[in-house]
């Protein structure tokens, strides 16, 4: 079995304001492409067995993709895709907007991203949601990370500020996206600390020394068996992460430099997900 945990969809019409071109500057890559068709979605998957796509409501940088795009794509494949929700947390209706997309739409989990969305993790605004996910029993994979883009606060985004969310609601079962980069010590230490806290290794691979510098950190804290495979889909492909976790000791290649074990890159590539998440 192998999971990609983070894909996303929207094509041009969802992604508005500054978001492709804020990307396109920062990355120095001007071909970045970040809009996709569920054809061009779904051929990318063939890798993977099953695959989380992700939706995406942040009217701050103008990414904004209605659940019910994303639900009407997975129903077409509910053997292998499971649909994330995504809310806005400034939506008064919020809570209301959450039960519809888990009992109208079919969805099974919940994406924020609050340096996207322009609020503190413990804003009420947001707790409503942490809370109204561990009554429901869904998981959360969250953006808690720096980004590309320029309008939004670092202030909102150390993954430090999942602590109380965590100890507030020790069942709500919570994947931090990319391993929190680049506070990737505090993420290793948070999920090594909170049993339902978990973290994916989407888009870390083309960042090969902080990569290898991860997961030498991860093994040493003992919190290899926390990690999912991720390739944050259009941004890289499910194919071009697996190679770059295979890859991921070239930078320790011809050095007295630790290693991480093949099985343990294996372990990660093939591990059930979908099962730890409660998707199955
Ligand atoms: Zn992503």
């Amino acid at each position: 079995m192998i999971v990609d945990c983070h894909t996303h969809v929207g094509e041009a019409e969802h992604l508005t304001k500054d978001f492709v071109k804020d990307a396109r500057e920062v990355s120095g890559n001007p071909q970045q492409q970040l809009a996709v068709n569920l054809d061009e979605h779904w051929a990318a998957m063939k890798t993977v067995d099953r695959s989380i796509v992700l939706g995406f409501r942040a009217h701050n940088v103008g990414y904004v993709v209605p659940n019910e795009y994303v639900a009407n794509y997975v129903h077409q494949h509910d053997e292998k895709l499971a649909g994330f929700a995504s809310i806005d947390p400034h939506d008064d209706d919020a809570v209301e907007q959450l039960d519809y997309c888990m009992k109208d739409l079919g969805l099974k989990g919940l994406k924020l991203g609050p340096i996207y969305q322009n609020m503190h993790p413990s804003d009420p605004k947001f707790i409503r949601l942490f809370r109204r996910s561990e009554q429901l029993d869904i998981p959360i994979l969250i953006h808690q990370g720096t980004t590309f883009c320029h309008n939004v606060s670092l202030e909102y985004a150390n993954p430090v500020l999942l602590q109380p969310i965590a100890l507030a609601f020790p069942n709500l079962r919570m994947v931090i996206a990319h391993l929190g980069h680049p506070w990737i010590g505090e993420t290793i230490s948070l999920i090594r600390k909170h049993r339902n806290l978990y973290s994916d290794l989407s888009a870390l691979y083309y960042r090969p020394w902080q990569f290898y510098n991860a997961m030498v950190l991860a093994r040493e804290y003992g919190v290899m068996h926390k990690l999912f495979l991720g390739s944050d889909y259009p941004v890289t492909t499910p194919q071009a992460s697996i190679d770059g976790l295979r890859n991921i000791n070239a930078p320790a290649a011809g050095t007295a430099m630790p290693t991480i074990p093949a099985e343990e890159i294996e372990a990660i590539i093939h591990r059930d997900t979908f099962a730890i998440l409660g998707l199955s």
